[in-house]
């Protein structure tokens, strides 16, 4: 029986059982970077803890049966500065292409070198402008959204009106007054409430891209425009984890539109994902905006750098690309596996300071875990450790998981702590070694697990490997044997023949113990 995965949900402020909508088909759904600059290490921290919680589903309920997508923004004021900026001389569209493009394929590389499995979907937002425009024009019908100046804005008040749908602030469980001093920070002539954000804006000509409405424009708009922020992730989801799956705007069937997880960083709980609820509630939820759009919210806190808000002006912003590839960060290069482990030492909801002392540390206990596994494991494969899988289920424990892989690798390499000394030297060398090898496997298995090749074969580490196998084998032969278990040396040897290994018996001249040599059969 695998363990019940267990997730704290920030709707709730509660740890949950995870129940998928359909086991069959678990969906995952994380706002994914706006292109248009290196990702700095704080945008790798969601990366990381959602490939995780992947790599934990895909082992729960098959590699098939999960979705996860993960979308890129592509249309954003700080992308039209940008291009505007690095390509005076190239048309707009053009402009915005190199730069969208080139920062999608260098935030690939930092992730990649990351340890991060690609995820089944990445949507971009400007191949979804058509879906936000029919959830543009479905708000505007059920009498949430209204034009103005060009505008298209959701009238928060106007979701009250609707039955069932969840209240506006359910999820960041502000106070009204703060949610409307955070949204006054662009209060605009034309908004009706305070709190009403915008879904569409015109384009400004030549410094913004614009979509007409090949569909047909709502009333009031007449020039070209451009989606708002949360919108995007509306319809990217519903692209992705609603229609494939029979949701969507064609289905009125409100548990059909709901997916399982939705996640990012903890500063988008407000008003990123409140506003991505209330349009999706609103748009496709059902006709009196029932449902919550997604089941289970998951945010990881912040990461700042050594004690301090990570910020350009501070001077400690730092890339993932500049760790992997400069000296910029103690004065050195760091390898992604070493990120990673110490990305993960952290429980992913409380904050994270990165240090270059935490670096090492990780350095170091990668180095210490690459040394027992070349030594002491084999080439045969193993399963991640249970009970590492069992940490994880639990709110992803990766500090805990990370405690049991010290323990595994304590094993590994010898250490059999749990056993008294006559034990162990009850215990026979064979048995021993078996368990050693064991044990390296194991950790090399759960590292993996975790995302963390730990890369063991480096040239000639595989004939070490197969070495350390036979040997293993003639070890616990000569064991059979001296206590007179013919049955089990003749098997062994047997074995040993199938892999092409030529057994020769003798005796140590000294000590007038048996010995076995070995050799490859030509
Ligand atoms: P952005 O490109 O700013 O929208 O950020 C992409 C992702 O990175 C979002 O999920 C953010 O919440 C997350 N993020 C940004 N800065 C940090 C940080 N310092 N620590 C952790 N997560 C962050
Ligand atoms: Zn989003």
């Amino acid at each position: 029986m695998p363990p019940t995965l267990r997730l704290y949900n920030t709707l709730t402020r509660t740890k949950e059982d995870f129940v998928p909508v359909d086991a069959a088909n678990v969906r995952m759904y994380v706002c994914g970077p706006t292109v248009y600059d290196y990702a700095h290490i704080g945008n790798a921290r969601p990366v990381i803890v959602f490939d995780v919680l992947y790599r934990l589903l895909r082992h729960l309920y098959g590699a098939d049966h999960v979705t996860y997508a993960r979308n890129l923004t592509d249309v954003d004021d700080k992308i039209n500065a940008r291009a505007a900026r690095d390509f005076p001389g190239l048309p707009l569209n053009e402009a915005i292409a190199k730069v969208t493009e080139a920062t999608t394929a260098q935030f690939h590389a930092d992730i990649a070198a990351l340890g991060c499995l690609p995820p089944d979907e990445e949507p971009r937002a400007t191949d979804h402008i058509g879906q936000m425009q029919a959830i543009i024009h479905r708000l505007i019908a059920r009498g949430v959204a209204y034009v103005a100046e060009e505008h298209v804005l959701f009238h928060v008040p106007a979701v009250a009106h609707l039955r069932a749908a969840p209240k506006y602030g359910a999820l960041a469980r502000r106070p009204l007054d703060e949610m409307i001093a955070g949204a006054r920070v662009d209060v605009a002539p034309y908004k009706r409430d305070p709190m009403d954000f915008v879904l569409w804006k015109p384009s400004r000509d030549g410094i913004d891209p614009g979509w007409l409405w090949p569909n047909g424009a709502p009333e009031g708009i007449t020039r070209p425009g451009r989606p708002g922020w949360h919108i995007e992730c509306s319809a990217m989801s519903m692209a992705k984890l609603l229609e494939p799956f029979g949701g969507g705007l064609a289905c009125d069937d409100p548990q059909k539109n709901v997916f399982d997880i939705h996640g990012g960083g903890i500063d988008l709980v407000f008003p990123h994902h409140e506003n991505e609820i209330a349009q999706s509630c609103c748009a496709f939820g059902g006709a009196d905006g029932s449902g919550r759009m997604a089941n289970y919210w998951m945010h990881n806190g912040f990461l700042q750098v050594e004690g301090e808000k990570m910020s350009k002006s501070l001077g400690n912003f730092v890339t993932i690309n500049e760790l992997l590839e400069t000296e910029t960060f103690g004065g050195r290069k760091w390898p992604g596996e070493v990120l990673r482990l110490a990305m993960l030492k952290t429980h992913y909801r409380q904050p994270i300071d990165w240090t270059v002392k935490a670096l090492e540390e990780a350095e170091k206990k990668l180095e210490r875990y690459r040394g027992l596994i070349k030594n002491f494991g084999s080439d045969r494969p193993a399963n991640p450790s249970a009970i590492v899988v069992q940490r994880l289920s639990d709110d992803l424990n990766t500090p805990s998981a990370l405690a049991e892989i010290d323990a595994i690798a304590r094993r590994a390499n010898g250490v059999v702590g749990s056993l008294s000394d006559d034990e162990i030297r009850s215990l026979n060398s064979a048995t021993a070694i078996e368990a050693q090898t064991a044990a390296a496997n194991e950790l090399r298995a759960t590292l993996l697990f975790l995302g963390i090749d730990i890369d063991a074969e480096p040239e000639g580490a595989v004939n070490l490997l197969f070495e350390r196998e036979v040997e293993t084998k003639i070890a616990a032969r000569l064991d059979a044997r001296r206590v007179k278990n013919f049955a089990e040396s003749d098997r062994i040897r047997d074995e040993l023949a199938a892999m092409g290994i030529a057994l020769k018996d003798g005796k140590d001249p000294a000590s007038g113990e048996p010995t076995t040599s070995w050799e490859v059969k030509r």
